[in-house]
């Protein structure tokens, strides 16, 4: 069966058709500025040249109609027909409470996706469109919904719970949920195949650094803690977003910025974290740069970064009573060769040691810890793509 993945974003529409047959990448591509003036669809199929095609698109089903064109095409195309999908795996940012594991779409699944909206305004309505999208163009496959939540959801009261008022949990489900789940998903059984253990009988944290960042403490097979909470703007400093604060300053700062909701929400998304800190940019890449040039208060938004992530690293390894492994993926965790060396640094207490010379790697599979090391160190590139294509083949078989 060959599956097409689908990651729609407000503006955008990610894509991968795979073979499951062998788990072949036929075709990836990215439908960029749907809805804005200039709209690209960049298409990469396997084996072939990429393209890029420029055309306006009014919305995400002119958006998706493309994508299938582009797909059956003879020249570039990865398929005969549209008839050889056999099933259509979503990513959804929040499925709340009510989703544990990945789902067959139906109309009760569409309404809890819509009762998130609330939570996740910026994510499940494009993702919803998607789906929509989707089903108009496609109607006799099934959809499989794939939440960033529903691996967190075996979370206790003990980790989810915020110590505020109990019935806002019952009125408005204010709790902890937990992002990036897929990808915590993948990387952390990928870790219990190279510890050779099998992954019930594992400790692991997972640190999927990236733009958005969150890291996952795991046991037993079940998410014991992560980062991100109600919303992912908990936790870790990202590239835009603060994490951990104070919760007195958003209504010390709206008081002395006259900010309303709104604009309280943008601030502490979109110009806090190392772009606020640094004053330099969202990207790590920018900061370190800087901070190697001499810009102290770049070098200060590095410090907090790396100082953020050893807090959580030291907070989970309590939490689960010791560590098998620890685990980098995302941008910044696959890629980030002085990152991760700043991270691990001063950890030997925790029994985490890194050799330096074999951290010097991106992109790989690989053990970057010294043979002595009580906690091993993982490289592991993530692939989200990969679960929601097993778990739609799963479902759909
Ligand atoms: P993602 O959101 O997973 O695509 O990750 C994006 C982040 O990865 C950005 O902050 C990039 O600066 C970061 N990144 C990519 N390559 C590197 C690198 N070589 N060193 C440090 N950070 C990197």
């Amino acid at each position: 069966m060959k599956v097409l993945v689908v990651n729609a974003g407000s503006s955008s529409i990610k894509y991968q058709v795979m073979d499951m047959t062998d788990e072949s990448v036929l075709a990836k591509g990215l439908v960029d500025r749907v809805g804005i003036p200039g709209t690209t669809l960049k298409h990469e199929p396997t084996g072939k040249d990429d393209v890029l095609i420029k055309q306006d698109l009014p919305d995400h089903t002119a958006g998706m109609k493309l994508v299938l064109e582009v797909l059956i095409n003879p020249e570039y195309g990865c398929l005969k027909s549209m008839d050889e999908i056999g099933a259509v795996g979503h990513r959804v940012v929040h499925g709340g409470e009510d989703f544990a594991e990945s789902v067959v779409i139906d109309d009760k699944v569409k309404k809890v996706i819509r009762d998130c909206f609330d939570v996740a305004p910026l994510h499940n309505p494009p993702n919803l469109m998607g789906i929509e999208a989707c089903e108009e163009l496609m109607p006799n496959v099934k959809h499989v919904a794939v939440f960033d939540t529903a691996f967190h959801q075996t979370m206790t009261p003990a980790n989810f719970m915020y110590a505020l008022p109990y019935d806002v949990y019952e009125k408005y489900k204010v709790r902890r949920y937990g992002f990036h789940g897929t990808s915590h998903f993948y990387v952390a059984h990928r870790a219990a195949e190279m510890l050779g253990k099998a992954y019930e009988d594992c400790k692991i944290v997972t640190l999927h650094l990236g733009n958005g960042a969150s890291m996952a403490a795991i046991s037993n097979g079940k998410v014991v803690d992560t980062s991100m909470g109600f919303t992912p703007l908990e936790g870790l400093v990202m590239g835009t977003r603060s994490g951990d604060i104070d919760p007195a300053i958003v209504f010390f700062l709206m008081d002395k910025l006259n900010l309303d909701a709104n604009e309280a929400n943008n601030y502490f998304n979109k110009k806090s974290g190392l772009l606020g800190l640094s004053g330099v940019s969202n990207d790590l890449r920018d900061v370190i740069e800087a901070a190697e040039a001499g810009n102290e208060r770049a070098q200060m938004a590095l410090d907090v970064y790396h100082n953020k992530i050893k807090g959580y690293i030291g907070n989970y390894i309590a939490k689960l009573n010791g560590c098998d492994c620890i685990v980098f993926t995302a941008g910044v965790g696959e890629n980030g060769i002085g990152t991760r060396e700043e991270i691990c640094k001063d950890l030997e207490a925790l029994g985490i040691k890194m050799d330096t010379a074999k951290n010097k790697v991106r992109g790989k599979e690989v053990d970057v810890s010294t043979p002595d090391s009580k906690v091993k160190i993982f490289l592991i590139p993530t692939n989200e793509e990969l679960v929601i294509a097993r778990d739609t083949y799963t479902l759909a078989k």
